[in-house]
């Protein structure tokens, strides 16, 4: 029986992994080749940093091997995979995909909880704020290229079929049964499909769901900046932990905020759509900058008559890229405090050194709705009572970064949609929203579909 896995990031590769292992006949299709990161136009430093035809059009890794490549090694944090299995089995999955990194070359160090961990949840709750110890392993954008070649080398040898530049427009379902997928004028037959699309490809999914008569939900939306300092500032808690994660309910309006994706010595960068821009941030095993620089983002759910987040994020960064003249807007926090926009001349007073000048030194009071700018300014505050100096007056912000999810997919605990033999997993699905997450999801995908195979 023959498997056709649609998408090559993370939940693609490792559906075929698990899959491939067990000798069953698996095609993977991609809209994008292996080689496009040779393309980037943003290839100045010798890596790939994520700009528009890395985040959309992805070839084999997806975004998810073209990032950083922080491994959240816990089945809290990156989409909650405890929806779909009991916390043991989670963690001993999250090991195994450690180990399938490892053996492809992963070396990045992967942090232990020890004392450390119960100092700064101490001073955290102090500050009334939420610590959250888990383990990872940071790769490096630098370094993730050769982990994805070396997989996809190892799946090739398995007998792992790819079909690359090759985009999927329709899932093939005749009378309730599942007959493959079609890409331009071909259609390639499977028994089962695995849509592994990405965040790129959840606008396709959800129109195929809608046609299919498959239930889907909005999910929330992130909102925020991207916070920059001296990495000397937080060098305490990042030698601890590389993605502190902070969780922090705010006094005003009682929102979640929570730090996210922090780069220690790493770079701020932009992240291009078509008609907006937003940030982002990587770090990388071979060059260092002298800041660190992370995501504090604010959790917006949207209740009725408007339930489309996605929208409503979309409007946000339009707005920003109008303000920022299509650039991110930046401002020092003292800027921000003051009431006054920041200029390149206030910039350069202040000691810290911008990693990122593709943008428009402003206001971002101007960029970003008055609840979620009080919701960023407390949580900040509340944050430097745990990191001292992180709301400094020099402390550089720039807007928007904004975390989209795609909608959520109705699936079974094993990830298959209500069309029979027809699994959707990955941040498309809206099951997971980070590179192990994803993974997991293919592999349960996977087992479940080695097992029929089995049974017939
Ligand atoms: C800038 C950035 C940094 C990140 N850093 C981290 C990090 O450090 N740690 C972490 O855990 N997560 C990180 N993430 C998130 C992580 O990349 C994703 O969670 C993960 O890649 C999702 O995996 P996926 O397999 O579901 O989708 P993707 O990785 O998005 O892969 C989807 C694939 O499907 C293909 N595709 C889409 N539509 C079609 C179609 N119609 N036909 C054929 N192919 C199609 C795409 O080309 C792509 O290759 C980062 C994301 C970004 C954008």
């Amino acid at each position: 029986m023959k498997t056709v896995i649609v998408g090559a990031g993370p939940a693609g590769l490792f559906c075929a992994y698990e899959l491939a292992k067990v000798g069953a006949k698996v095609v993977v299709v991609d809209s994008g080749s292996s080689t496009e990161r040779r393309k980037c136009p943003m290839k100045k430093m010798g890596y790939c940093v994520k700009c528009n035809p890395c985040n959309l059009i992805h070839g084999v890794g997806g975004a998810g091997l073209f990032s950083d490549g922080k491994l959240n090694l816990d089945p809290r944090i990156g989409g909650d995979m405890l929806q779909f299995m009991k916390e043991d089995e989670a963690q001993r999955l999250i090991e195994y995909i450690d180990r399938i990194f490892r053996e492809n070359g992963a070396q990045g160090d992967r942090n232990v909880i020890d004392s450390r961990a119960d100092e700064l949840m101490r001073k955290a709750k102090m500050a009334g704020v939420k610590f959250i110890p888990i383990v990872q392993r940071h790769i490096g954008s630098d370094m993730l290229p050769g982990v994805i070649e070396s997989l996809k080398s190892y799946l090739e040898a398995l007998g792992v079929k790819f079909v690359l530049n090759t985009e999927v427009d329709d899932i093939e379902v005749h009378n309730g049964s599942l007959e493959g997928v079609v890409a331009g004028k071909s259609i390639i037959k499977g028994d089962f499909v695995v849509v592994a699309t990405g965040r790129g490809g959840a606008q396709w999914l959800a129109k195929k769901c809608m046609q299919l008569g498959i239930p889907t939900q909005h999910q929330p939306l992130d909102v925020g900046v991207r916070v920059e300092v001296p990495a000397e500032i937080m060098k305490e808690v990042t030698d601890a932990f590389w993605d502190p994660k902070f969780y922090i309910q705010t006094g005003q309006y009682d929102d979640f905020v929570r730090t996210f994706c922090t780069c220690p010595y790493g770079f701020v960068i932009s992240e291009s759509y078509n008609s907006f821009i937003c940030t982002n941030g990587h770090s990388m095993v071979s060059l260092k900058s002298e800041n660190t620089n992370f995501a504090l983002l604010v959790r917006v759910a949207l209740t009725h008559p408007v339930e489309n987040t996605t929208e409503y994020g979309e409007s946000i960064a339009r707005i920003a890229s109008t303000i920022g003249g299509g650039r991110p807007v930046l401002q020092r926090l003292g800027d921000l405090k003051a009431g006054r926009r920041s200029t390149w001349e206030r910039i350069k007073r202040s000691y810290v050194k911008p990693t990122f000048t593709y943008v428009t030194p402003g206001d971002i009071s101007m960029v970003l709705p008055g609840r979620i700018m009080t919701d960023v300014k407390e949580g900040l505050e509340m944050l430097n009572k745990v990191i001292p100096g992180v709301a400094e007056d020099s402390t550089l912000l720039y807007a928007p970064e904004i975390k989209f999810h795609a909608l959520r997919v109705n699936v079974s605990r094993h990830m298959e949609t209500p069309v029979k033999n027809l699994f959707a997993v990955g941040d498309g699905a809206g099951v997971s929203r980070g590179i192990v997450g994803a993974a997991l999801s293919g592999i349960v995908a996977a087992r479940e579909i080695a097992r029929r195979c089995r049974h017939g």
